[in-house]
């Protein structure tokens, strides 16, 4: 795969992504998926998106884990209702993302993602070692399929992250690094943090926003990629500084407007294929 080949988030039937066909229009050679609902997420389906993919001529490099139940509405509803770290479904989640793990399997992909949810600030805390504990038995599970698991920046600060990292201590963990999210929860400075985190780099979404008024409490504004805060060229220059050659994953999470997705993902397209010739020449 040459370095920085354009990437695209998608969904089947569930999560914020556009459809298949939006990146073979496009001419997208590689997508991230969000995990179809469990009762379409067969062996088979797994068979038939897979020859679909081969047809298309498009590479499959990660997919997303999503849990029913999950709301994005607010940020203390994410810290309710979000990934392994709510108790109340914590095991039964545990066991979808396994599921998750071997249709991934299925699909001949070696990378999965979620959103954790909020990690306790509090490293001696039960609750803080409960959820290292959970995060070990996945990729532990991920290992057995041959796979890597990447966590969703956002939620934590850098450091944060980091901390967490080193105290699940796996090597198949890694991180999905969204320089659009930690501006959204108001986690920090995107550019600083992705110099930090850069050794656990191993996939990234390009995706944009605007701080919020009050960063941490209210949710800044996604907006399209190029028109935000993140500053896109310095955001790949940083990439190429810490090493990054994988895909560069747009996500443009706004499914309730298709047309406008669409156009604005061709729009970042663009954006991102000028900014590589800039910076790696090619
Ligand atoms: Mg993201």
């Amino acid at each position: 795969m040459d370095a920085w080949p354009i990437g695209v988030f998608t969904s089947i039937d569930a999560g914020l992504g556009v459809k298949l066909e939006v990146a073979h229009e496009l001419g997208i050679p590689t997508i991230q998926l969000h995990a179809p609902h469990r009762q379409t997420r067969t062996p088979e389906n797994a068979k038939k998106f897979g020859d679909q993919l081969d047809q298309l001529g498009i590479q499959l490099t990660c997919v997303f884990g999503g849990f029913e139940g999950e709301s994005y509405a607010d940020i203390p509803t994410v810290e309710r209702t979000v990934g392994l770290v709510p108790l109340s479904t914590r095991a039964e989640r545990l066991i979808e993302m396994k599921e998750i793990s071997d249709f991934t399997r299925h699909l001949g992909c070696a990378v999965i993602g979620l959103h954790l949810g909020f990690v306790p600030h509090d490293s001696s805390s039960a609750v803080y070692r409960e959820v290292v504990a959970v995060t070990r038995e996945l990729c532990d599970h991920a290992a057995g399929n041959g796979q890597s698991v990447h966590l969703e920046t956002g939620q934590e600060t850098a450091q944060a992250l980091l901390e967490f990292i080193s105290g699940v201590d796996r090597s198949n963990l890694a991180i999905n690094f969204d320089p659009a999210n930690m501006i959204l929860y108001g986690t920090g400075q995107p550019i600083e943090a992705v110099k930090l985190v850069g050794p656990y780099v191993r996939s990234v979404h390009c995706k944009d926003a605007m701080w919020s008024q009050s960063p941490g409490e209210t949710w800044g504004r996604e907006v399209p990629l190029g028109e935000g805060q993140v500053d896109i060229a310095a955001y790949l220059n940083t990439l190429k500084d810490i090493g990054y050659r994988g895909p560069l994953t747009i996500e443009r999470e706004i499914p309730q407007d298709p047309d406008r997705q669409r156009s604005e993902i061709g729009h970042a397209q663009r954006l991102l294929s000028e900014l590589r010739t800039k910076i790696l020449g090619s």
